[in-house]
């Protein structure tokens, strides 16, 4: 199958990334979110994006791709896409919530992808009715600037699915790699510990906030300090992935930083 159509399920920082590189990338969109304020914000934050690509000279035409984003409270409208990619808030409830709905309103054929940062695809999956058309897309952040899409098979995720996924991540200019579904997969297995430490050297008076990431970004050449980064992701959800590979793989040594 060929993507022509993405629907997004919430609109804050992942979703509207996630929508406007879609749009950039020829596809008609249909973002969702319960909150009419993050629909707002979200259309205000893509035009503001397209706008500086605009400037930069790397997008010519912004109005034919916000023309391709419709912006709606009704999940309902989700209904026709090729592709549902949830981007709610990382809570395993409120995704199963939304995975469940996903799974009655798109065609059976409609793949469901999450971008979750860390809750199992394995438990995502088995909410919808043909768990094979399920997958994680974890893009990062920011969606238009970083290249990386993260790929998590669930046990019963088909190879379909998968080359489905790949194909239209390259489409829109990401790299695709290919992770299993353990707590964090890769990419938050490894930063989400380095950025708790970082708390934990916080904590333990080891250093100030801005010495810290001052010395990681000078000291391992990172471009932005691990406290920096842990607020521009979301301490909510920096927390909410400690939690998770803390309860999966069942070793203090995740334990979150009180
Ligand atoms: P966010 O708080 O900016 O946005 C979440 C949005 O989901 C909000 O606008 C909220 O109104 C909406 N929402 C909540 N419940 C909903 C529902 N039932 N239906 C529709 N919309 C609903 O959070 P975010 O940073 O965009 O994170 C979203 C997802 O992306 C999480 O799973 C997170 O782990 C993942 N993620 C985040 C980052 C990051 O750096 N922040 C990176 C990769 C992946």
């Amino acid at each position: 199958m060929e993507i022509q159509s993405v629907g997004v399920v919430g609109a804050g920082q992942m979703g509207n990334g996630i929508a406007q590189v879609c749009a950039m990338a020829g596809l008609s969109v249909v973002l969702t979110d319960v909150s009419s304020k993050a629909l707002e914000k979200a259309q205000a934050t893509i035009v503001n994006s397209l706008a500086r690509l605009v400037k930069k000279g790397q997008l010519s035409d912004p109005d034919a791709v916000l023309s391709r984003i419709v912006f709606s409270n009704e999940m309902a409208d989700l209904a026709a896409v090729d592709i549902a990619i949830e981007a709610a808030t990382e809570r395993l409830e409120i995704k199963i919530d939304i995975l469940r709905q996903l799974s009655a309103l798109v065609r059976p054929e409609a793949i469901i992808a999450s971008n979750t940062s860390s809750i199992s695809l394995t438990v995502l999956a088995a909410q919808v009715s043909q768990p094979q058309r399920a997958i994680g897309m974890h893009f990062m952040n920011p969606v238009p600037v970083m290249k990386l899409v993260e790929g998590i098979r669930g046990l019963e995720t088909s190879d379909e699915t998968f080359d489905t996924v790949a194909a239209v991540s390259e489409k829109m200019g990401k790299v695709f790699v290919r992770a299993n579904d353990v707590p964090g997969f890769a990419v938050n297995r490894i930063l989400m510990p380095m950025i708790n430490e970082a708390v934990y050297a916080l904590y333990e008076g080891v250093a100030s906030v801005k010495d810290i990431d001052q010395a990681m970004k000078l000291g391992t050449n990172q471009p932005m300090g691990p406290l920096e980064l842990a607020g521009f992701i979301g301490l909510d959800t920096c927390l909410a992935i400690m939690e998770v590979l803390h309860d999966g793989l069942g070793d203090t040594k995740y334990r979150p930083c009180p």
